[in-house]
This record gives C-alpha cells, structure tokens and sequence, in this order.
C-alpha cells in the first residue's frame, strides 16, 4: 500500500529545523557530559551532524512540442498523433475541413492526443 500526500516546502523546512534543534541539544548534553575536556570542538560536532540545508525543488521543464513534432505544416489539420512504431508524436496529414478550422473531419471534435501548440514551434 502507498499513501501519496503532499507537503508544502515551508513544512518540511520547518520538520527540518525541529529535528535540528532536538539534534543539536542532544549533542551539546553528550559534548558537555564526555568530550568537553578532550578538547572537541562543540561547533565541529553540530556542522558534523546537524543539517540546515533548505530542501529546495527543481521543477522539470515541459518538453516542447517542436522537439516531438518533425513534420510540422501549417496548412494541415492541427491534430497531433501519437506512432507507436517510433514513438513520437507527429501531425496528421489530412487538411483542414476548411479555411476557418483547423483541423480535419477526424479530429473536429475528438483529438485523442491533443493539439499542436503553435506557441512553442
Ligand atoms: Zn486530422
């Protein structure tokens, strides 16, 4: 069984710090009680063992449509397709039913695998 949540950046970060103070007051109990007097730095043990890296996200970016598109033609119909031969998506070959749609009788009204983004070519 899985269980998927979400947690906001903020949360995490504050989990973070709450777990680093419980950490760091652990360590000086130990510091003061053992190694205080064999000269153990008390600040080389928090940067050993406590950790105030922000988490941080990198959001993947979309790939666009130009990359998966190579037979690219404004006067045909705009529906893209999906080969499952080569595995890329390319543009249907039939024309617009006419000049003011873009696309063909087929995909008018139902377009399986969506439209070519004329933004990102
Ligand atoms: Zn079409």
């Amino acid at each position: 069984m899985s269980i998927e949540t979400f947690i906001s950046l903020s949360t995490i970060n504050e989990l973070n710090n709450i777990i680093n103070n419980r950490k760091k007051r652990i360590i000086s109990e130990i510091w003061d009680k053992y190694l205080r007097q064999d000269g153990i730095s008390i600040d080389e043990l928090y940067s050993r063992y406590l950790n105030y890296n922000k988490v941080k996200i990198k959001v993947k970016k979309q790939k666009n449509d130009k990359t998966l598109i190579s037979n690219y033609n404004p006067d045909k119909c705009m529906a893209k397709l999906w080969d499952n031969k080569t595995k890329q998506y390319y543009q249907c070959s039939r024309n617009p039913k006419d000049e003011d749609v873009s696309y063909c009788m087929t995909h008018i009204i139902k377009r399986n695998y969506g439209s070519i983004n004329i933004l990102t070519l």
